[in-house]
C-alpha cells in the first residue's frame, strides 16, 4: 500500500479507502479462529483475490457470483472486485441449487464461487466455478501475488449487485455503484462518531447489505477494527463485549442478549454505541434493554436498494419505535398521506442505479424527481422523527377501511402476557380482508385469550381495527435478518374464512 505521502485521485471505493488508511499496521479483523489481519494484510488479501479472479478472465463489468460461508477471505472478495472493477453477487448461503440457478441466468456472472461440497450440483451452472471453504482453502486462492494493479473505475461504476428477498414475485438485482457505498460509509462514519478506536462485534451474515456493507465500511473507512464471527451466539457476545466499544445488529440480537443472565449495566460500561435495524425493534425491546443497560439502542432504517436512509441521533435523543432524521445529504419524504401515514420517498447518492437489466421495473419505482419509491408506508412526527408503519403491501383494507398492522401490533404489544405479535390481512367473503393477528404470549403467563384481549382492544381501537380472530402461536417465522415472514403467515391461515 502507498504510503501517506503519495497522492491518490479519489475515484472509487478502493481509493477512498487508500486514502483513509493512515495506519497500514493497525489491525482491521480479529477472527474467531485468533486470526489477526492489519489494514495492510487486508488490502493484500483483496490483491490476491483479484489476481487470481484476473487469472481466470474476470475483467470489468463481469460478475462475480458467490454463495459461500462467512470467513475473511470472502468479505475481502467486495474489495477484490471492487480494486478489479468487476461486480459481486453474493448470495444467500440458504439458497438450493434452483434458486442460485435463477440469478445466475439472471446475471450471467464470469465466474461462481461456491462452498467445496457444492461442485458438484453447481456444475453446470456457471462456464468458470472455484470454490472457498470457511478456512479460506479451495480452488480460489492457490498462491496469486498480493500486488495488483486496480482497474480504473468511477465512482458511477456498478460495484455490486444485491438481489432483494424477492417476498413478491421474482427477486430483483439492484445495481450498487463505488459512490453509493462511499457516501453512505462516510454519513455513518459521521453520524455515528467512528473512529480508529473503534471495534465492532461483527455477528451478521454478509451475504446481506448490513453485514456486507454497513457494518463493515463503517469500520474500514474509520480505521477500527471488527471482532469477525463466522454467527452470532450470545454467550460468544456477551464473553466479547468487554474488548468492544460498538455492536450492530438486528432486533433478535438484543431479545437474545436481554434473556442472557450474564447481560448487566457493568459489563457494558464502556461500551460507546448499539445499533439496530434491517427489522422493526420492538419499543419493549428498546425500553428494557435501557433499563438493564443504560444504553437507549440507536435504531436505523435502510434497505438493500438503498443502504441506510435515516437514523436516530448519536448525541439526542433515540426515540424508540422511530428510525430516526434523514442522515446527511439524504432526502426522505411521505408522499400522499392519510392520517399523516404515506409511501417513503427516497433521494439521494445512496441510492442504487437500477435494477439489473430490467429498465421497466427501475422506471416503475423511481418519480419523476428522482425519488426512489421505497415500499414502505411510514410518518414524520413534529420533531422529523421517521416511524415506519410496515410494508405498503402488508396493509389491510377491511370492508373499505385502511389499517397499518403497525398500528393494531403496537397496542397488542402493549398487553400484559404479550411478547409480540404479527397484523396481517386474510382474505374474507363480506369484509374483502380481514384483519388477523397473529400472538406469541409470554411464557409461564396464562394461554391467550382471545376474547379477552380483544375487548381489551376495542378501547383502544376504532372497531374495523380490532382482529377479527386471533391466533396464538409459540413464534413467528422470521428471516436470517429477523424480519417477520407475512407472507408465510398469509399463506398458513390463507383460508381461515373460507367455507
Ligand atoms: P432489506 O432490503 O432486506 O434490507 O429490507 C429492507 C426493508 O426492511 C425495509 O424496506 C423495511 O421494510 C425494513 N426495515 C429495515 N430497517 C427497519 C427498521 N429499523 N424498522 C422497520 N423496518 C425496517
Amino acid at each position: 500500500m502507498p504510503g501517506v505521502e503519495e497522492y491518490f485521485v479519489v475515484t472509487n471505493f478502493p481509493s477512498v479507502l487508500r486514502e483513509r488508511m493512515l495506519s497500514p499496521d493497525a489491525i482491521f479483523i480479529r477472527g474467531d479462529d485468533g486470526c489477526i489481519i492489519t489494514y495492510q494484510d487486508y488490502w493484500d488479501l483483496s490483491g490476491r483475490l483479484a489476481n487470481a479472479l484476473s487469472e481466470q478472465g474476470v475483467k470489468i463489468g463481469d460478475r462475480v457470483a458467490v454463495q459461500v460461508g462467512k470467513s475473511v477471505e470472502a468479505l475481502a472478495l467486495f474489495l477484490a472486485c471492487a480494486r478489479l472493477g468487476a461486480i459481486l453477487l453474493p448470495l444467500n448461503t440458504a439458497y438450493t441449487s434452483t434458486e442460485v440457478a435463477y440469478f445466475v441466468d439472471d446475471a450471467q456472472p464470469a465466474v461462481l464461487i461456491c462452498e467445496p461440497e457444492k461442485l458438484a450440483v453447481f456444475s453446470t451452472l456457471c462456464r468458470t466455478i472455484l470454490t472457498l471453504d470457511d478456512n479460506g482453502g479451495g480452488t480460489l486462492l492457490h498462491g496469486p501475488s498480493p500486488l495488483f494493479e486496480d482497474v480504473a473505475t468511477t465512482m458511477d461504476d456498478p460495484v455490486a449487485i444485491l438481489y432483494t428477498s424477492g417476498t413478491t414475485g421474482k427477486s430483483k438485482g439492484a445495481v450498487l455503484t463505488h459512490g453509493n457505498l462511499v457516501s453512505n460509509a462516510l454519513a455513518l462514519v459521521e453520524a455515528w462518531d467512528f473512529t480508529p478506536r473503534d471495534v465492532l462485534i461483527h455477528a451478521l451474515p454478509i451475504y446481506h447489505t448490513h453485514g456486507l456493507f454497513t457494518a463493515t465500511n463503517t469500520v474500514l473507512l474509520s480505521g477500527g477494527s471488527l471482532l469477525f464471527r463466522r454467527k452470532f451466539d450470545a454467550d460468544d457476545v456477551v464473553d466479547l463485549l468487554p474488548q468492544a466499544t460498538t455492536l450492530m445488529g438486528v432486533p433478535t440480537f438484543y431479545t437474545r442478549l436481554l434473556a442472557h443472565d450474564k447481560l448487566t449495566r457493568d459489563l457494558v460500561r464502556h461500551m460507546r454505541l448499539f445499533v439496530s435495524g434491517s427489522a422493526p425493534l420492538l419499543i419493549e425491546t428498546h425500553r428494557a434493554f435501557e433499563e438493564k443497560t443504560g444504553h437507549a439502542i440507536l435504531e436505523r432504517y435502510g434497505m438493500t436498494e438503498t443502504s441506510m436512509n435515516t437514523s436516530n441521533p448519536y448525541g439526542g435523543e433515540r426515540r424508540a419505535g422511530t428510525v430516526g432524521k434523514p442522515l446527511k445529504g439524504i432526502d426522505v419524504r411521505v408522499t400522499n398521506p392519510s392520517y399523516g401515514i404515506g409511501m417513503i420517498e427516497v433521494r439521494g447518492p445512496n441510492v442504487f442505479q437500477s435494477y439489473w437489466r430490467n429498465p421497466e421495473k427501475t422506471a416503475a419505482e423511481f418519480t419523476k424527481d428522482g425519488y426512489f419509491i421505497t415500499g414502505d408506508l411510514g410518518s414524520f412526527d413534529e420533531q422529523g422523527y421517521l416511524t415506519i408503519s410496515g410494508r405498503g403491501k402488508d396493509l389491510v383494507i377491511t370492508g373499505g377501511f385502511n389499517v397499518y398492522p403497525k398500528e393494531v401490533e403496537v397496542e397488542i404489544d402493549a398487553l400484559a402476557d404479550v411478547v409480540e405479535s404479527a397484523v396481517i390481512g386474510l382474505p374474507h367473503g363480506d369484509l374483502g380482508e380481514a384483519v388477523v393477528a397473529v400472538v406469541v404470549g409470554r411464557k409461564g403467563a396464562p394461554e391467550i385469550d382471545e376474547k379477552v384481549m380483544i375487548a381489551a382492544l376495542q378501547t383502544r381501537l376504532a372497531k374495523f381495527k380490532v382482529p377479527k380472530k386471533i391466533i396464538a402461536v409459540a413464534e413467528l417465522p422470521r428471516n436470517a435478518m429477523g424480519k417477520v415472514q407475512k407472507n408465510q403467515l398469509r399463506a398458513t391461515y390463507g383460508r381461515l374464512f373460507q367455507s
